[in-house]
């Protein structure tokens, strides 16, 4: 596997009104050029910090005190501001969470279209065509678009230029279910030809179970578990994985009760001493409050976990 994006044990955190928040506490990530993998967890969990990361996007606001990033072995963290521009330029795009507010209001989407292509010799209509939408769109301002159509035309703009990495940070606000599909369908259809590795930051389970190769389960600023999307939703071994797959409605079958995890997420201040997710386990033992718990990894998976749900044989006794 080529390392495209290396994120290692990154702490982040924003400071707003003299409170700090740590968004992201310790977090680690590997993906390999052309690989699809998508990142969950519920809201507030750190998911759209850690895409912002990989392309040192982050507000003014934040800063990180520990870790290392590395895209195409470059650390981005260090890199200066000439070269952090090259490699947006040339290797990176991200598709936002709100692509109305990320459009200029005050441009026509036909020379936002061209700004994003500059150099490239490509026609921006041709652009449009991919994520079919008419030339007529070019001549209109963001105000004048739906929803849906800025998010096309933010998938335009991210693949303009054939990136490496696309960091797909999925609406929240809703859309349309059926428009929704589309516009990932022509997503990950377009990343698929290009080649691009496509991280999708989501809610969504089993949108990630059919469109990612793998996932990574956030809780805490910190990604719990990670490996093969198959196997992680067939048999998940963090009890929050556990947790989110029992609250996904769309995976509850007729009759069964939709559970939902008890408490809420945390907002941390600084580094916790045990588990973060104790507080709401339902598997909590007297060493989950008191012990940090580190990465391990067994059969493909990466876990953070004292005690997850099921055993795995290759698993060496603790
Ligand atoms: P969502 O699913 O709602 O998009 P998320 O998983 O993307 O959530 P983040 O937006 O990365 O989560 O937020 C992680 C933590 O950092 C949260 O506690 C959030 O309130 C805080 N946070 C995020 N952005 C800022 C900011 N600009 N200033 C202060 N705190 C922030
Ligand atoms: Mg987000």
């Amino acid at each position: 596997m080529t390392g495209l994006l290396l994120i290692e044990d990154v702490v982040t955190e924003y400071r707003t009104g003299g409170r700090t928040v740590r968004a992201l506490d310790g977090a680690s990530l590997a993906v390999g050029a052309g690989e699809t993998v998508g990142i969950v967890g519920e809201s507030g969990s750190g998911k759209s910090t850690l895409g912002l990361l990989a392309g040192r996007l982050l507000p003014r606001t934040a800063t990180c005190p520990r870790g290392r990033v590395l895209v195409d072995g470059q650390p981005v963290l260090e890199l200066a501001d000439d070269k952090i521009a090259a490699l947006r330029r040339e290797r990176l795009a991200f598709v936002p969470q709100d692509p109305i507010g990320a459009l200029n209001p005050t441009l026509r989407i036909g020379r936002q279209l061209r700004l994003a292509l500059r150099g490239t010799g490509a026609d921006p209509a041709a652009l449009l065509d991919q994520v079919r939408l008419g030339p007529h769109v070019l001549r209109l301002y963001p105000h004048q678009i739906s929803g849906g159509m800025a998010q096309r035309v933010a998938v335009a703009m991210a693949m303009a230029r054939k990136p490496a990495l696309l960091v797909a940070d999925e609406p929240t606000a809703a859309l349309d279910s059926q428009v929704r599909e589309e516009i990932l369908t022509l997503l990950f259809t377009l990343a698929a030809e290009h080649g691009t590795t496509v991280l999708w930051l989501s809610h969504d389970l089993g949108g990630v179970g059919r469109r990612c190769e793998r996932v990574a389960v956030m809780y805490g600023g910190r990604i719990v578990e990670e490996g093969p999307t198959a196997d992680v939703l067939a048999a998940p071994r963090h009890p929050y994985t556990e947790a989110l797959l029992a609250a996904d409605p769309a995976r509850v079958k007729d009759g069964t009760r939709l559970h939902t995890i008890a408490g809420t997420p945390p907002v941390l201040a600084g580094e916790p001493p045990g588990c973060v997710f104790a507080a709401r386990c339902g598997a909590r033992e007297d060493d989950c409050e008191a012990v940090r718990p580190q990465t391990r990894t067994a059969g493909g998976r990466t876990l953070l976990c004292h005690h997850p749900v099921t055993a795995h044989p290759e698993e060496t006794a603790r």
